[in-house]
């Protein structure tokens, strides 16, 4: 049995030569593309590895797991991204060792994340995101997984810029399981990529395009994503649901 540190170094090795060749494919730089590594589910020893191995953003979806986790690795020089969906009661603990937020969703959550950041003494990269699935729904409604409906996104990121402790950063998405958008991911993260040049056009420096996973980051990176989130193709199948 191969030991885990290599089983990483391969995956990784994997994961960095489809991110080059979708920005060769694409005519965009490489450092274009952040990778952020998802270790939900997988132990604070995976994530020590992967720090010794490189990575500097990881992230995770779930408070529980999450909050033990970032302070077990609270040496290392990571960027702590929370990308799960997000309830107030976890927002403090959230707002305590997270970079980036990128799963905001509805105007109670940016009130409650700017009052958690401005306890905690911290400022949050906050990224607003979008059900695609929702497109043809009421402006503010919320997808199957989380998001809000494109026609909502601008008014959250008003509220992220008006807020102390928050700050727009920018657009994610997972791509959909239904509706329109079901089975094509590149469709789908074109569609991110235009409503964040509306949002840019009125917020400037929210221009993180936080799109593709394990499946589909290549298709993320030719449409224009700048963070791509990938879980598996790094960790391996997870054994469950997370
Ligand atoms: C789990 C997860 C990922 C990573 O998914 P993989 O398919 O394992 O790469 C990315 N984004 C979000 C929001 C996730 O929950």
């Amino acid at each position: 049995m191969t030991d885990r540190r290599t089983e990483l170094a391969d995956n990784l090795a994997r994961v960095e030569e489809r991110i080059s060749m979708a920005c060769a494919a694409a005519g965009r730089p490489r450092e274009d593309v952040t990778l952020i590594v998802v270790t939900k589910t997988y132990p604070a020893s995976d994530v020590r590895l992967l720090a010794e191995l490189g990575v500097r953003h990881v992230a995770e979806n779930r408070d529980q797991d999450a909050a033990p986790k970032a302070a077990e690795c609270a040496d290392l020089p990571l960027t702590w991204h929370f990308v799960g969906q997000l309830q107030t009661n976890k927002v403090r603990s959230v707002a305590s060792y997270a970079d980036f937020v990128h799963s905001v969703d509805r105007a109670r959550l940016v009130t409650a994340l700017s009052a958690a950041a401005v306890k905690a003494g911290r400022t949050l990269d906050c990224l607003i995101q979008v059900a695609l699935d929702a497109e043809s729904g009421e402006p503010g409604q919320r997808g199957e997984r989380g998001g809000v409906a494109p026609g909502g996104v601008m008014e959250l990121a008003d509220a992220l810029a008006a807020a102390e402790g928050v700050r727009p950063a920018g657009l994610m998405t997972v791509a959909p399981l239904v509706g329109t958008y079901a089975g094509r991911p590149r469709a789908a993260f074109e569609r991110l990529m235009e409503i964040s040049t509306g949002l840019r056009a009125a917020h400037p420096a929210a221009n993180m395009v936080s799109a593709g996973m394990s499946a589909d980051l290549d298709d993320a990176v030719a449409a224009g994503a700048t963070h791509v989130r990938v879980g598996s193709a790094v960790l391996g199948v997870r054994p469950r649901l997370g």
